[in-house]
């Protein structure tokens, strides 16, 4: 059989070369686990020049556990606009740079997304490797509908603007967003940051996923009352996702309904004044369910 029978079969794709010659490449890493770093990335790493690290410190753990010695660089939220310069000038040199955040995939609530707007913006070589991320692992455990799924980091830290976020989001509910909604989360905000979430989505299924991959792990299920009272007297520890599911058809159909009985009467534009009053929901986003159904 000549050597490359198998070039363009599904398996020759599952287990090519794991380091690009050149360019970026940014590399998932365990997130509490060190058995979860993927094979390719530990090749990708080892295959580099240099190792951006959110903390190199961190990364010294991982790293040192794996058997790797490239050189590590930091670059974090206060230094990335300065390093993006010097890196884009080692890439077109040719170096191999990889991109590790101290857990998880990097740019995911994490450094990077500037550089990486750069690197694509000079036309440079970038890739990935795939690995832990810790919002995915918690949605597909959750029990709640993978798909749609909203992502959107830490909620704002102080009550006030958690409220208006939350608000903002429950309008757009209103308005038809339907998805399960992801946050990462502080252990000692978790129980204040529920009680919020209630107020706004009330007494919806939830979850909160603790400490994945770790001896800890734990996905507590259940309605937003249930779990922020649960919350409320029992003290979390360790690392933190929460999941709020979609809302129930009926939130979708009470704007519907409004809108499409004002919409009897009157303009577009009058029923989504009437409606936006009537509601409290923002004028804009009435407005703009008024458009869909008039059409
Ligand atoms: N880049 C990471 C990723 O891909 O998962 C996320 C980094 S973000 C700065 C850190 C937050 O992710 C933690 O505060 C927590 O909310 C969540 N997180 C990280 N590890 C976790 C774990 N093992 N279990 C639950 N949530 C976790």
């Amino acid at each position: 059989m000549p050597d490359d029978a198998y070039a363009d079969s599904p398996e020759d794709e599952q287990t090519g070369s794991a380091a690009p010659c050149s360019g970026l490449v940014l590399v998932s890493t365990p997130i509490g686990n060190l058995g979860d770093i993927p094979p390719r990335a530990r090749q990708a790493l080892a295959a580099s020049d240099l190792i951006l690290c959110e903390d190199t410190r961190h990364s010294a753990r991982l790293l040192s556990a794996i058997g790797i010695g490239v050189r590590t660089e930091p670059l974090h939220e206060h230094n990335e606009d300065a390093r993006i310069a010097p890196i884009l000038s080692m890439l077109r040199a040719g170096r191999r740079i990889a991109l590790v955040s101290d857990a998880g995939t990097p740019l995911v609530s994490d450094p990077g997304y500037r550089l990486v707007r750069a690197v694509i913006a000079e036309g440079l070589p970038i890739s990935a490797i795939p690995g832990p991320n810790a919002a995915v692992m918690a949605l597909v455990l959750s029990g709640l509908p993978p798909q749609p799924f909203l992502f959107l980091g830490f909620p704002p830290p102080r009550s006030a603007a958690r409220r208006a976020a939350f608000g903002t989001l429950r309008a757009a509910e209103r308005a038809g967003l339907s998805a399960t909604l992801i946050w990462h989360e502080a252990p000692h905000r978790l129980a204040e940051t529920l009680v919020d979430m209630e107020a706004a989505f009330g007494p919806r299924a939830a979850a909160v996923a603790r400490e994945l991959t770790k001896h800890f792990e734990e996905v507590r299920r259940g309605t937003l009352t249930a779990l922020a009272s649960h919350y409320a007297t029992q003290a979390p520890r360790g690392e933190i996702t929460v999941l709020v599911g979609p809302p129930e058809q009926d939130d979708q159909e009470d704007l519907d309904g409004a809108l499409t009985r004002a919409l009897a009467t009157h303009s577009v534009k009058d029923a989504a004044a009437l409606v936006s009053a009537a509601t409290g929901l923002p004028r804009k986003l009435v407005y703009a369910r008024a458009l869909e159904l008039g059409r």
